[in-house]
């Protein structure tokens, strides 16, 4: 964001803020109790020194607990070296009302570590990792039942393993270590299908939206994803995830991609597979060829569309540029994408936007299922799955034993008993898990915007539900 920008718009916390203040007015909360929820409880930061290349680097990290009315409170550690306390503490509020959104029975936190991790060698992000683990350790700002972290931004499995494995060297003797930390590798008591949870979340939220004819048709459109022009900022684990999803299972048209070099443009469909490819290869999107490259990369948010997906990080929908969106809709794959500025903005002429406390709840869905199997000690599925399969074998067998009594010779499809036959392994069970807790979110949403006038859009339905959930908790507890 510019600095002309920055003078015009609330802090992320602010603007956090002022979303939740439209919602709680419409509820009947007790002005306290709605301070004791909003407030973010807690915020550690702190400063470390790790001996890198002969001399010692000072470190400066935060863990930020915003709201402990269930434990474990939970949410990323974000490596970026823009991280600053206000980002942490508005990041840790906003999983305080996504978890509640999404029925995931933990309050809410964030972490950051201010690095750029791409100024350090892979064995210097370990040391450095390792040492801000242990200082968040010593503290319990890493605990199985305390605060369970996930990666964020700048973060992936990787940073996870190292987290897991200085937690498991400091508590030897606790049989439950791996739940201290989600987002693992599957080898390291992670689970099937995490990296890609938030933008299958993404997936499965667009695809329960269009499922909606009276929403659709709000959002100036008609039909199902099948060859909506959509627009992705950022094609890292969650634009990446999402756009291809939607690309080769929904028939998404990928008209524009945005990254930090710039950005690419092709009215006929983006590769995505193609597009990341290169990036890994390449560095950005420079150069991809047989494509229009578009240096002002932020101009391509300003594309006509049917949906704009921003995937990257905060406030780049704002004050400034938000008169000039036309994405018919926005679902906002990034954590605080749009300003409460550009939000009324948007607001006012039309724009359908699926708020980011719900549109990316697909990560932390995915960690608590994670974090339920590191407790129980068990990979999803492996008792009933093989059990599954018999009953099936059984019921097919009948069908066919029948059609020979009757005397008919019809035969089932051999395709349609390969997938019949096939019990549910990890990776379906989570998808299914998944899919479940977007429908239902948006559901529940969807009726609150409906059925009443005087909830203007899907963001204050999901800040008022989750207001609710947050409260009735501290309602039933001792203060
Ligand atoms: N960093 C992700 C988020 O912002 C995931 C958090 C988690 O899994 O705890 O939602």
């Amino acid at each position: 964001m510019s600095s002309t920008t920055q003078s015009v718009e609330l802090s992320f916390t602010d603007s956090i803020n002022s979303q939740f203040d439209r919602a709680a007015a419409q509820l009947d909360l007790s002005p306290g109790l709605l301070d004791q929820i909003k407030t973010c409880n807690a915020t550690y930061a702190v400063r470390f020194g790790v001996r890198i290349r002969g001399d010692v680097h000072v470190f400066t990290g935060y863990r930020s607990v915003h709201s402990e009315h269930i434990s474990p409170v939970k949410g990323g550690i974000r490596y970026a070296s823009t991280v600053h306390q206000d980002e942490v503490e508005a990041l840790a509020a906003l999983m305080t009302y996504k978890c509640a959104v999404v029925d995931i029975p933990f309050g809410g936190s964030k972490g950051g570590l201010c690095i750029d991790p791409r100024q350090y060698t892979e064995e210097e992000l370990e040391l450095i990792t390792r040492r801000f683990a242990y200082e968040l350790i010593k503290r319990d700002l890493i605990h199985p039942s305390q605060n369970v972290p996930a990666p964020d931004m700048g973060t992936s499995s990787r940073e996870m393993a190292w987290i897991a494995d200085e937690y498991s060297r400091f508590s030897p003797t606790d049989i439950d270590a791996a739940a201290c930390v989600t987002g693992k590798p599957v080898h390291m008591a992670g689970i099937a299908g995490r990296t890609e949870a938030t933008g299958r979340g993404v997936q499965y939220a667009l695809r329960e939206f269009f499922r909606e004819p009276m929403d659709v048709k709000r959002a100036g459109m008609s039909g199902g994803l099948d060859g909506k022009r959509t627009i992705v900022q950022g094609l890292g684990k969650v634009g990446y995830h999402a756009a291809k999803f939607l690309a080769e299972e929904d028939g998404v048209k990928i008209i524009a991609i945005i990254e930090r070099d710039g950005g690419l443009f092709d009215e006929n469909g983006l590769d995505v597979e193609s597009v990341k490819q290169w990036i890994q290869e390449t560095g950005g999107v420079r150069g991809y060829p047989d494509t229009q490259f578009v240096g002002a990369a932020d101009t391509l948010l300003e594309e006509p569309c049917d949906i704009l997906i921003p995937a990257a990080t905060e406030a780049v929908i704002h004050g400034l540029n938000a008169a000039r969106i036309k994405a018919k809709l926005i679902i906002e794959a990034a954590n605080g994408p749009i300003t409460a500025g550009a939000d009324d903005v948007l607001r006012d002429k039309g724009t359908v936007i699926i708020p980011d406390l719900y549109a990316n709840a697909g990560g932390v869905t995915v960690s608590y299922f994670e974090w339920v199997k590191n407790l129980s000690h068990i990979r999803l599925g492996r008792m009933e799955r093989r059990r599954e399969e018999a009953r099936n074998e059984m019921v097919l067998a009948e069908l066919e034993r029948l059609s020979q009594a009757i005397g008919e010779s019809w035969s089932l499809k051999d395709t349609f008993k390969k997938r019949f036959l096939q019990g549910a392994d990890e990776l379906a069970m989570v998808r299914s898990g998944l899919d479940d807790t977007m429908r239902d979110a948006l559901a529940v949403m969807r009726d609150l915007w409906h059925d009443n006038e005087s909830v203007e859009d899907l963001r204050m339905a999901a800040y008022m539900i989750a207001l609710q959930k947050v409260a009735r908790s501290y309602e039933s507890r001792a203060m």
